[in-house]
């Protein structure tokens, strides 16, 4: 070998991009907010047919035996009974405080999903982006004034979303950017078809997951029975 150095590096600043990169690649199609709660993204314009704004009912919680469930409510986003709507209703109905906290958990929780490019990189493409209510608001507000932010023309432009705070007080905001051009119009083609997150769960993947199925609830039914009489 002669005195060329035929070998690249691996300084600092590198390596910190590289750890960057490797946790939005474990992250997936998802794009969450990073440490510094900032998120610099481009709408893409959903394509015909396709919603612009997915909306779904989700149960999320920590089932008894430690293990995290999640999945679209067959009641709410679906047209069958709920095993855990139905407990959160009867935990409710007892008037107990802790039976209400509890209640919480098992109720279902309203998702806002959008399509978007991650400005700070775009080298991934389209990424499912959890939008909270209080930012779809903002956005219709600003779309009011400027105009469709999701034109992948020149007449579009980004949006930086923000989260602040931590825990009940975590707050979400939204703020519009300088007009701007998509770049890549391919992503159109490329992102997810929302409507897939609406997918109910059959009752043999609801039991794989630890959620009891749902059984009519016997008690109500012989009081209503009796009413009935
Ligand atoms: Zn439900």
């Amino acid at each position: 070998m002669g005195n060329l150095v035929e070998y690249q590096d691996w300084n600092d600043e590198e390596f910190k991009e590289d750890k960057k990169r490797a946790e939005k690649e474990k992250q997936g199609k998802y794009l969450r907010y990073g440490e510094d709660g900032k998120l610099r993204v481009r709408f893409l314009p959903p394509r015909v047919g396709e919603p612009r704004f997915l909306e779904v009912y989700e149960h999320f919680y920590k089932s008894d035996d430690d293990k995290w469930v999640k999945y679209v409510c067959p009641e709410k986003s679906g047209d069958r009974d709920c095993t855990d709507c139905a407990r959160a209703r009867k935990l409710f109905a007892t008037g107990s405080e802790v039976d209400k906290k509890r209640a919480k958990d098992f109720v279902a929780k309203k998702k806002i999903y959008v399509n978007v490019i991650d400005r700070d990189d775009e080298i991934f493409g389209p990424k499912i982006l959890e939008l909270k209510a209080s930012q779809k608001a903002r956005l219709f507000k600003i779309r009011d004034i400027k105009g469709n932010f999701t034109d992948p023309g020149p007449r579009g432009y980004d949006i930086t979303l923000t989260k602040s705070g931590k825990g009940f007080s975590t707050e979400y905001d939204a703020f519009d950017n300088d007009r701007s051009e998509l770049g890549d119009e391919g992503w159109i083609a490329r992102q997810a078809d929302l409507r897939e997150m609406t997918t109910v769960p059959t009752d043999e993947e609801l039991e794989k997951m630890g959620v009891p199925l749902f059984e009519p609830d016997t008690d109500d039914e012989a009081e209503a029975e009796e009413l009935y009489q």
